[in-house]
């Protein structure tokens, strides 16, 4: 199986064009920066799935050389989109895949609900390309192209701030990835380590997880990272320490987070844990 990190920062990448806070500052100081969070994954190298589509997409699919097409031709690798969730960072770039000739989109029954009313997203498209839609449903195991199975585990009903009207269903998931028994789980919106989540990355090589924020108050006492649906770096380093076995790599960075800097102080405390954090362009071959 192979992994390339497209993106590794949340929305709004980082550092963030309006903001000024200290991470952002520094990080324009040290021409640092990290796209919006994004996967590609092959379980034999050749056939691939996006998962979640930034829109800084393109960017990141000229940056990757396994997805370029053939010379020659207008075919590409890719087969697929997975989303962990409708919010606008992570389905907006589907937009820029309107040239492909066909698309397959993986998405629970509640994301491609909003992706077809409060944002219309593939209702746009199928003007495009066509868009087959597939539903996933919590923890029933799905093949994919390549020798690739993937089953999700819904981790929260956390709604994007377009669809707050909506009904709260089954909105955010994570996904765990098994090809010639390796297996990879990525999980960039955290609520808590729920019995559910312990259970999908049990005998995992690699997990990626939610490292939105460092501290539950980064973005002040009135907007703490739990209330966001994601739980705080610092809070998940003992839980780390208590599941000893995969690879734990942080993902999803949000601009305020020291961790976004190479050489943040706070880097030494994910590493003391047993963790690291992923770079954009990384690649894991399992
Ligand atoms: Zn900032």
């Amino acid at each position: 199986m192979k992994i390339r990190f497209l993106g590794t920062a949340a929305g709004g990448g980082a550092p963030q064009w309006n903001c000024g806070c200290s991470v952002c500052e520094a990080a324009r100081d040290a021409d640092v920066s990290r796209t919006q969070d994004g996967l590609a994954v092959s379980g034999d190298g050749e056939t691939w799935y996006l998962v979640n589509a930034s829109l800084d997409l393109r960017a990141q699919l000229l940056a990757t050389p396994e997805l370029r097409p053939p010379a020659a031709t207008r075919e590409i690798p890719i087969r697929g989109v997975l989303f962990t969730s409708a919010e606008l960072d992570h389905t907006s770039g589907l937009l820029g895949l309107r040239e492909a000739v066909e698309l397959d989109v993986y998405a629970t029954a509640w994301v491609h609900q909003a992706l077809t009313t409060a944002f219309p997203l593939q209702t746009l498209l199928s003007g495009y390309t066509r868009v087959r839609r597939h539903d996933i449903r919590d923890g029933e195991p799905i093949e994919l192209a390549g020798g690739l199975l993937v089953t999700a585990t819904i981790l929260s009903a956390k709604r994007p701030r377009y669809a707050g009207a909506s009904a709260p269903g089954d909105s955010v998931c994570a996904y765990r990835f098994e090809a010639e028994g390796r297996s990879f789980v990525y999980a960039p919106g955290l609520a808590a380590w729920s019995p559910e989540f312990e259970k999908a990355i049990t005998g995992a090589d690699v997990v990626a997880l939610d490292g939105t924020f460092f501290t539950e108050d980064e973005m002040g006492a009135t907007r703490p990272a739990s209330g966001m649906g994601h739980l705080a770096v610092r809070e998940q380093l003992p839980l780390i320490e208590a599941h000893p076995g995969p690879r734990y790599l942080f993902t999803h960075l949000n601009n305020t987070n020291p961790l976004v800097l190479p050489g943040a102080p706070e880097l030494a405390e994910v590493v003391a844990a047993g963790a690291d954090v992923a770079a954009d362009g990384l690649l894991l071959e399992l």
